[in-house]
């Protein structure tokens, strides 16, 4: 089968063995695959320490194979399938320690992400799949990481008790995680104010609900002047200058929510500690959700809630000038790969 390898931050198509599936494992025949932008910073090398070698991709929907022993009591063969947990968790978590019994496995020391969807076939830890209605199409397969990391996003805002009917920035707001976030907030009742650049992106941003859209330059001022600092921030921007526009907005007594990672060469975050006296903000970080997230994002599609803007489909040999697009900013919402095969 072909299947994208990464070869020192270069894309090659190599033909590889159909992957057998293991103990609690489904071979999965992918259908539909969403380009994020963690795979464009994992080519380009922008985190450092990261290495620039091995499979990628981690968003997708496809159709179960096959099953490896003791899978059949999960998923079924012929079953369509959204791999339930993005990249940082998926592949496997214990179930039993801290992180894994407080819904966060992410952080379970004997976890495994997900890598290496840009395939034809992809055998996953069957535990992280979720199954999908037939009304949620191949075009939603973006909602495997940059819908569920919107999505975690978004619930934090209840968690921290940002309450329905206030004002929330998403900075990033066209791109593929801010889209799904202004629509997910627009619809748990939230004033979105979208944050993102130029007019295209801000009429598309419009589009999906939000109450303002306003380009980065000017959304000191109008957030000012508009809401008098918002209660929280959801910064999805791959930019520290996103970060700090975020921080900017808040109010006193904001949340801001960090979900975007920028490349380790645009520094770090940083905060004056008098401005954060002044400002007495919540500081937290979001990365992908739960497989229970994924089963109610999932409803949430099924009932016409949320829906993934598809800007490009492109082959699987077409990835590397799909990673040119997306680092121009050229997309709107999602690229995704939908011939797997050629
Ligand atoms: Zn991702
Ligand atoms: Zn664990």
């Amino acid at each position: 089968m072909k299947a994208m390898r990464l070869e020192d931050g270069e894309l090659h198509i190599r033909d590889v063995p159909v992957p057998e599936p293991g103990p609690e494992e489904a071979l999965v025949r992918i259908t539909s695959a969403g380009v994020c932008h963690s795979d464009l910073h994992l080519a380009r090398g922008d985190w450092a320490g990261v290495p620039r070698t091995g499979r990628i991709g981690h968003e997708a929907i496809g159709v179960v194979t096959a099953l490896g022993p003791g899978a059949e009591r999960l998923v079924n063969a012929g079953d369509r399938v959204i791999l339930g947990l993005g990249g940082a968790g998926g592949g496997y978590w214990c179930g039993a320690c801290e992180y894994c019994l407080s819904g966060r496995p992410r952080h379970c020391a004997r976890g495994k992400g997900i890598l290496g969807t840009f395939a034809e076939q992809f055998a996953v830890w069957a535990p992280s799949l979720v199954t999908l209605p037939d009304s949620v199409s191949d075009d939603e397969a973006s909602l495997a990481c940059g819908g569920l990391t919107a999505y975690g996003a978004v619930k934090k805002l209840l968690r921290h008790q940002v309450l329905p009917g206030r004002p929330v920035a998403v900075i990033g707001a066209a791109g593929g995680l801010g889209h799904y976030a202004v629509q997910l907030a627009t619809e748990f009742g939230y004033e979105v104010i979208g944050v993102d650049v130029g007019k295209e992106r801000l009429d598309f941003v419009r589009s999906l609900g939000a109450r303002l859209a306003v380009d980065a330059a000017d959304a000191r001022e109008v957030v000012q002047q508009e809401t008098g600092g918002v209660d929280a921030a959801l910064v999805f921007s791959s930019r520290i200058a996103g970060f700090n526009l975020g921080f900017g907005l808040l109010r006193p007594g904001g949340l801001f929510v960090a979900v975007g990672l920028p490349p380790t060469s645009d520094g770090p975050f940083s905060i004056n500690p008098f401005e954060f006296f002044v400002k007495d903000a919540t500081l937290v970080y979001s990365a992908v959700g739960t497989v229970q997230d994924m089963r109610e994002l999932v409803a949430l599609a099924a009932a016409g809630k949320v829906e993934s803007h598809v800007s490009r489909r492109a082959k699987l040999s077409e990835l590397p000038s799909v990673f040119d697009d997306l680092e121009a900013g050229r997309y709107l919402g999602r690229a995704l790969l939908t011939d797997l095969a050629s």
